[in-house]
C-alpha cells in the first residue's frame, strides 16, 4: 500500500510516498482503511525527532484520520466492517490510575497516533478500536479527520482546563492554525466575548472574523500588545490563548486582567523564554498548560464537528501522492487551517 513516510530524522527531505506492507492488527484493533488524513506542526516536530524518540522506521506521518472499518480485531465489539469512523489520536491503556479516573489523556502509555506509533498518512493502518468513534454517514471523512486533534486539544483547553465562561473575553494569539481557527469557534460556542485575535495578514484574520472573532489585530501593522491594552480600557482580557510561546509570551501575560489565565498547547515559534515573575504574582495569573485531551472531550467536540456547530477549516484536500508538498507549505507557515491528503 501506498504512504507517506521517513526513513529517518530530519528535514523534510526525508519524507517519501513509497510502498509500504500493508499492516496486520492486533485483537483489541481494527483496520482502518483511511479516506482522509490531516497533517500537524506535530508531524515536523516528530520528522525532526527529539532525544528518547525511538520510532520504527519507515515512519507513517499523519496524527488525523478518518475512514472506513475494513477488518475487525477478535475481541472488538461494537464496531462492524463497513462503520464510518473518526479517529481520536490520543492512545490510552484505558487500566491505569489515570485511565479509570477519566484522565486518560495523562495515561501510563500515553500515545499518539502519528507520533509513537504509525499515522493516517497511507490506504490503510492499524487502529486500536478503543480510539473510534462512529460517524454519521452524512459528515465528509476529510472534515471529521481534520478536526480530530486541533479540535479535541482546543476543547480540552479552553473548556475543561480554562473553564472558559460565557461573557468573559478572550485574546487568541494567532489566526491561521488549526488550533487557532478551532479556539476561535469554540470560544463563540462557550458564549464568550470579546473575542480578540492577533493575525499575521488580512486574509487569516478575516477567517477569524467569519468564525467569530469581534476584534482582529494585524502584528504586522500595530503593536497588539499595545492594542489589547487600549481596546480593554487597559483591563486585560479573562483569558488568553498563546501556542506561540518565545515570541508572544510576554506580550501575552501583560494582556491579561487580574485573576487571568493564560492556556497553552505548544509553543510554535520556540518553547525558551524569560517571563518576570512579577508579572504572575502581583495580578494573580495562571497559566495552564495542557496536551490533547481525554476521550469524553473528544467525544464532546466531535459531536459539535458532526451537527455543523464546530467547522474544521480546511485549507487544501489534495491526493496523498502530495504529502510531503503540503508538509513544506507547512513548514513556511503559508497555511490557513488545515493540510488534508486522500489516499
Ligand atoms: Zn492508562
Amino acid at each position: 500500500m501506498k504512504a507517506i513516510v521517513f526513513h529517518q530524522h530530519g528535514d523534510l527531505d526525508q519524507v517519501d510516498y513509497i510502498d509500504v506492507p500493508k499492516p496486520g492488527i492486533g485483537p483489541e484493533d481494527v483496520l482502518l482503511e483511511v479516506k482522509a488524513a490531516a497533517f500537524n506542526r506535530l508531524d515536523l516536530w516528530v520528522l525532526a525527532g527529539w532525544p528518547g524518540l525511538n520510532l520504527k522506521l519507515p515512519h507513517v506521518m499523519g496524527s488525523d484520520g478518518a475512514g472506513i472499518v475494513a477488518e475487525v480485531g477478535a475481541n472488538v465489539t461494537g464496531f462492524a466492517v463497513g462503520d464510518h469512523v473518526a479517529v481520536n489520536p490520543t492512545v490510552s491503556c484505558g487500566q491505569c490510575a489515570y485511565c479509570l479516573s477519566g484522565r486518560d489523556h495523562m495515561c501510563d502509555q500515553f500515545a499518539i497516533l502519528g507520533e509513537h506509533l504509525d499515522g493516517f498518512a497511507a490506504e490503510f493502518t492499524a487502529v486500536p478500536a478503543r480510539n473510534l468513534l462512529k460517524m454519521p454517514d452524512s459528515v465528509e471523512f476529510e472534515d471529521a479527520a481534520a478536526a480530530s486533534l486541533v479540535f479535541v486539544t482546543a476543547w480540552h483547553s479552553l473548556i475543561a482546563q480554562g473553564q472558559l465562561q460565557a461573557g468573559e473575553s478572550v485574546l487568541i494569539v494567532g489566526a491561521g492554525g488549526g488550533v487557532n481557527t478551532a479556539a476561535i469557534q469554540i470560544a463563540k460556542l462557550a458564549g464568550a466575548g470579546p473575542i480578540y485575535v492577533v493575525g499575521s495578514s488580512d486574509e487569516k484574520l478575516a477567517l477569524a472574523r467569519e468564525l467569530g472573532a469581534d476584534f482582529t489585530i494585524n502584528r504586522h501593522e500595530e503593536n497588539w500588545g499595545k492594542a489589547i491594552y487600549k481596546a480593554t480600557n487597559r483591563q486585560g482580557v479573562d483569558m488568553v490563548v498563546d501556542n506561540v510561546g518565545a515570541a508572544s509570551y510576554v506580550a501575552s501575560l501583560r494582556s491579561l486582567k487580574k485573576g487571568g489565565r493564560l492556556l497553552t498547547v505548544g509553543n510554535t515559534s520556540g518553547p525558551k523564554f524569560e517571563i518576570d515573575n512579577r508579572l504572575l504574582f502581583a495580578k494573580h495569573l495562571r497559566i495552564i498548560g495542557s496536551t490533547m485531551g481525554p476521550i469524553r472531550d473528544y467525544e464532546k467536540v466531535m459531536e459539535f464537528v458532526f451537527n455543523g456547530r464546530l467547522r474544521p477549516i480546511i485549507d487544501t484536500f489534495a491526493p496523498l501522492s502530495e504529502g510531503a508538498a503540503l508538509l513544506r507549505r507547512l513548514e513556511a507557515g503559508d497555511v490557513t487551517g488545515k493540510l488534508a491528503v486522500r489516499p
